[in-house]
């Protein structure tokens, strides 16, 4: 029988592609996913670290993991991803969690390979990015997926003060488009019907190689692929978001209208000191030209509250901004002080219960403006990409709309991976709920 792996994913979208990509290679090795970890004979954490909460809460779990390797000789556990990238974790890490056989950076999976074959644990493997080009990652068979994430841009050359991505995800390396394009239309033909496009910002692909193919030309190539019905990207910087990008997600129909475009902060002062390279005018500005190309486009955000220094009136703008802009979704965090980032070393941390504090105000008024994006679309009948069963009520039926909105309906099995017209009959600010319409 062969042996079993089980994955563990914390943390984004490219932590989750890290997690497919690492899977592939364990299969490779004559491993067989299993969705019970107490079945699985080695176990794969990807993780996180931008924010400290994330951190600890993954330290821990990793914790509670030497008790699943102590049930059965021969066990293995690997720990990839941000976390075991950060410059300096690794001697602290494996103090802090020595039952750990193997430590990985998310781009040695070859090396990750070589050493399952070899069947040696206790191996530690350098886990800084590598500088030159990205290495291409295993095939991915996306066995019944329908929906699959595609890396096009590693690493970030921003420096936003509050972040440790650049850190723990090096500089930004574009995959060449040849290589996006093949593994796109792979994916379709395995009968992947939407792609999501990544990177820590997308808008900046091909930049520092200088290719004449930027992000919006790639994108209307993916959206031309046959089979594929849709195409999302995230994360979009505002700073980069261009007309070209713009009037490309309005002219091909295969394109979602839907924006992720991080507002972070609604104060100029704020972003000034986050240095995230725009104004609030600005943003407002990308936001107009998005909406008048595609008046139905959903805009949605992440937001930080309490960045140090942040008055009270400077998180005031945040409201402002969260209410004028109307962000279909926000994903609202506190600051979190990372160490090696620039504002770590700023005055004026805002105390954790001004933080808490602001971020139940920016969270209630967020939930009003998703909830009012959700009540228009009542009565409305919508497109819903069928994923799969309801994770809730496994006689629903769950898939999300071109804009982004989780869909819940009954439906039967021959639905799902099918675009299903879905009359909205009720919601709340996280989903809704409707039937199929075929009228
Ligand atoms: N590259 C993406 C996002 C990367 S991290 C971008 O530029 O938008 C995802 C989100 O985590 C960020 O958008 C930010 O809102 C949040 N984040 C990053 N560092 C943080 C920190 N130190 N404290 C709190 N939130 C943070
Ligand atoms: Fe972090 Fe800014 Fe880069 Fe996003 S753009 S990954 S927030 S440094």
């Amino acid at each position: 029988m062969s042996k079993k792996v089980y994955i563990q994913i914390y943390g984004c979208q490219m932590s989750e592609r890290d997690g497919a990509s690492f899977r592939a290679m364990a299969e490779n090795c004559g491993y067989t996913e299993t969705g019970a970890r107490d079945e699985a004979d080695l176990v794969i954490v990807t993780t996180c670290c931008v924010r400290e909460s994330a951190e600890n809460r993954i330290l821990g779990n990793i914790g509670h993991l030497n008790r699943w390797k102590k049930e059965k000789p021969g066990r293995l556990l690997a720990v990839t991803g941000c976390l075991v990238q950060q410059t300096g974790a690794l001697e602290r890490l494996r103090r802090r969690a020595p039952h750990v056989d193997i430590w990985i950076g998310a781009f040695e999976q070859e090396r990750f390979a070589d050493l399952l074959r070899e069947g040696k644990p206790g191996a530690v493997v350098a886990a800084a990015p590598p500088p030159g080009p990205p290495l291409e990652t295993a095939p991915l068979a996306e066995r019944g997926k329908i929906s699959a994430n595609v890396n096009i841009i590693y690493g970030c050359d921003n420096h936003c003060a509050y972040c440790v991505v650049p850190a723990t995800r090096g500089p930004e390396r574009s995959r060449p488009p040849a290589a996006v394009l093949d593994e796109v239309r792979r994916l379709a033909e395995s009968g992947v019907r939407e792609v999501v496009l990544l990177g820590q910002n997308v808008n900046s692909y091909g930049r520092a190689e200088n290719w004449r193919e930027d992000f919006a030309w790639l994108l209307r190539e993916v959206a031309r692929t046959p089979g594929l019905w849709r195409v999302r990207f995230t994360t979009s910087h505002p700073k980069d978001l261009t007309d070209a990008l713009i009037e490309t997600a309005a002219a091909e129909p295969a394109v979602c209208p839907h924006f992720h475009l991080p507002l972070q902060a609604g104060s100029d002062r704020v972003l000034r000191a986050m240095n995230r390279g725009y104004t609030a005018a600005y943003y407002l500005e990308r936001v107009r030209a998005i909406r008048r190309a595609l008046p139905e486009a959903r805009i949605s955000t992440d937001l930080i509250v309490g960045f140090p220094g942040e008055t009270e009136e400077d998180f005031g703008e945040t409201l402002r901004l969260t209410r004028e802009v109307r962000f279909s979704q926000a994903f609202t965090f506190m600051y979190s002080r990372r160490s090696g980032t620039a504002a770590a070393a700023l005055p004026g941390q805002t105390p954790l219960e001004t933080r808490r504090e602001r971020l139940r105000r920016l969270m209630a008024l967020q939930a009003e403006m998703s909830l009012s994006w959700r009540q228009a679309l009542v009565g409305t009948t919508q497109e819903v990409l069928t994923t799969g069963p309801s994770k809730h009520n496994p006689a629903l039926l769950n898939g999300q709309t071109a804009g982004r909105e989780i869909t819940v309906f009954p439906g039967a099995p021959e639905d799902v991976g099918l675009l299903t017209p879905v009359l909205i009959t009720k919601v709340n600010s996280w989903t809704m709920f409707g039937e199929i319409n075929r009228k």
